[in-house]
């Protein structure tokens, strides 16, 4: 079967065409400002990337755009939408109603609809796309995948926090954590290969966005995003943990309402606030290594909370047998790996450099053959994970 797998945003949607069977992808793009002017990329696998500028105001119409590229008679990578099988579709916050992927019926939208208020930027525009392709392939069966799903086994100890119980009451505030779907496929790539299933992993997604998970015997306990991807890690402009009261004082300060403070923790912070060089860590490893050293303070910040974290889900586990590094810069970025598992020592891990130097390859381990603990670098792939979840519903 054909899956079509889309990631729909408020302005822009990203979409591949994967083959279930061989699980390679046909063509991949994206749709950029939908709504604003428009543009099309389409690239079929193999062949060179195509760019199309094209007036694109609602999502319909830049589904639209995709499905006529993919079934393109000259340059489409399937000869027509009746190969599409499925389409398969990330959606952010699934809160607790959603504890695996499901089959977008009216009734499930309608409960993701009501998961809104918990994703204010990201489900309204997940569910434009989900009704968009429904009315331009009403037979074709559409899946949802969310990124919190994987997280809905964390024991309550985990996802409560410090606050009146009445908020979780009244209002499901809770721990929810994202990313789900990357540490849920990196999680069973490691069970698959290491042989095992009872495995204790830490799973470091060390994106742009990034997220470490707790995963035992294939199960999250405990993951570092909560009620929105805030918290927990220093992000690329994410101030991820910081004291509460901060807001306030800065708030008065500066002279803020409280969307100017949560402007600021969300696209001011993290490496690139504390750095003021970039929020791309090639930016940040270039200025670092020309004596920059704020960069290399944000690298360094970045690394430790990454290290504390594996620390702190270590003890949530009583032990770790592997620790995965994933995402952009978990698997490109050996400095980062380096300075991590510099801090890891005690629990009798160490590095192989020459390994921790490598690049490229989907699997391979930088911990030394008598290592206590192994760790291993994953290339994650989420629109596989989506396809492979789609595929297994609509059979
Ligand atoms: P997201 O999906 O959250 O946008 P990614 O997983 O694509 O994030 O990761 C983006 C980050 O990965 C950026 O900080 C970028 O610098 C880093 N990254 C990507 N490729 C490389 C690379 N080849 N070398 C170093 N860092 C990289």
């Amino acid at each position: 079967m054909k899956v079509l797998v889309v990631n729909c945003g408020s302005s822009s949607l990203k979409y591949q065409v994967i083959d279930s069977e061989s699980e390679e992808v046909l063509a991949k793009g994206l749709c950029e400002r939908i709504g604003i002017d428009g543009r099309l990329v389409y690239q079929k696998t193999g062949a060179d990337k195509e760019t199309t500028e094209a007036a694109m105001p609602t999502h319909k119409q830049a589904i639209q755009m995709v499905l006529d590229a993919i079934a393109n008679p000259n340059t489409g990578c399937i000869a027509s939408l009746k190969e599409i099988g499925a389409v398969g579709h990330r959606v952010v916050h699934g809160g607790e109603k959603f504890a695996d992927s499901v089959v977008l019926t009216e009734e499930v939208l309608k409960a993701v609809e009501d998961c809104n208020d918990l994703a204010p930027l990201h489900n309204p525009a997940n569910l434009i796309g989900i009704r968009a392709c429904k009315e331009l392939m009403p037979d074709v069966p559409m899946v949802g995948v969310f990124d919190t799903a994987f997280h809905q086994t964390m024991p309550e100890r985990a996802y409560i926090y410090g606050l009146p119980y009445e908020y979780y009451e009244k209002y499901k505030v809770r721990r929810y954590g994202f990313h789900g779907t990357s540490h849920s496929f990196v999680s069973k790539q490691v069970a698959k290969t290491e042989g095992r299933q009872d495995l204790k992993t830490i799973v470091c997604h060390l994106g742009n966005g990034a997220s470490i998970c707790a995963v035992n015997a294939g199960k999250s306990v405990d993951t570092s995003m909560g009620l929105t991807p805030l918290e927990g890690l220093i992000m690329g402009t994410r101030s991820g943990d910081i004291d509460p009261s901060i807001m306030e004082f800065i708030a008065k300060k500066e002279n803020l309402d409280i969307a100017g403070v949560m402007n600021v923790l969300n696209k001011r912070s993290g490496v690139e606030g504390i750095s003021g060089v970039s929020s791309d860590f090639r930016d940040l490893e270039a200025a670092a290594e020309s004596g920059n050293e704020r960069a290399l303070l944000a690298i360094e910040a970045f690394s430790y909370r990454v290290a504390k974290y594996v620390g702190a889900y270590t003890a949530a586990m009583n032990g770790v047998d592997v620790i995965a590094f994933t995402a952009g810069i978990g698997e490109n970025t050996a400095i980062v790996r380096r300075q991590v598992l510099s801090y890891l020592g005690y629990l009798g891990i160490t590095m192989d450099e020459a390994a921790n130097a490598k690049r490229g390859e989907d699997y391979f381990t930088i911990s030394t053959p008598d290592s206590k603990v192994k760790v291993v670098v994953v290339a994650t792939n989420e629109e596989l994970a989506i396809c492979r979840e789609t595929v297994a519903l609509v059979r």
